[in-house]
């Protein structure tokens, strides 16, 4: 049996970033740079790869924007202020993986409710599961389920991210029962 690519899947990672495209990649970069990693401080980290980061009031689910500035190139991050501050972080979790691995395919990102459309988009899909792992390594995860506590409030608490992002975090990663 052989292997076969996807082949919509054309991820161009833009070359200042060839070193930090993964969520491994930038939680070992955090760390040496003297970031918090467990969980991780996202919005330093969303300062350190240059991405210029402002909270502002946005219309009801719109959750974010990523986009280029035309004149100087910067990267501007634009996060909903109205929004729960967990859910702001995956939020910028979520346009840092844009930042990284997308940004060859389009300087413009807007973002509503992540989950909702599904994976109609790659990008979007890929922004999400990406976010996800960067917000809740499968160590620190399955290390937290194990030895800490299994409840999603607890374990929503500890990553700082909503419940909802637990489930799905632990759906992925095959934990099935009550709570989870
Ligand atoms: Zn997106």
């Amino acid at each position: 049996m052989a292997f076969v690519r996807k082949s919509e899947k054309r991820v161009q990672v833009s070359s200042d970033f060839e070193e930090l495209s993964t969520p491994e990649d930038l939680i070992a970069f955090a760390s040496k740079k003297g970031l918090e990693t467990n969980p991780i401080n996202i919005s330093e980290l969303a300062i350190l790869l240059g991405i210029q980061v402002r909270y502002q009031p946005m219309q009801g689910e719109e959750s974010g924007s990523l986009k280029k500035d035309k004149k100087t190139g910067d990267w501007i991050m634009t996060v909903n202020s109205l929004h729960h501050p967990h859910r702001q972080r995956f939020t910028i979790a979520h346009e840092i993986a844009h930042r990284v691995r997308h940004a060859a395919n389009s300087d413009t990102f807007e973002d509503a409710t992540f989950f909702r459309n599904g994976d109609s988009n790659w990008m979007e899909a890929e922004a999400n599961s990406f976010a996800a792992t960067l917000l809740m390594p499968s160590e620190d995860f399955e290390y937290y389920i194990e030895n800490v506590s299994s409840t999603v409030e607890s374990i929503a608490m500890h990553f700082k991210v909503s419940s909802h992002a637990v489930r799905i975090r632990a759906k992925s990663l095959g934990y099935e029962g009550h709570n989870l």
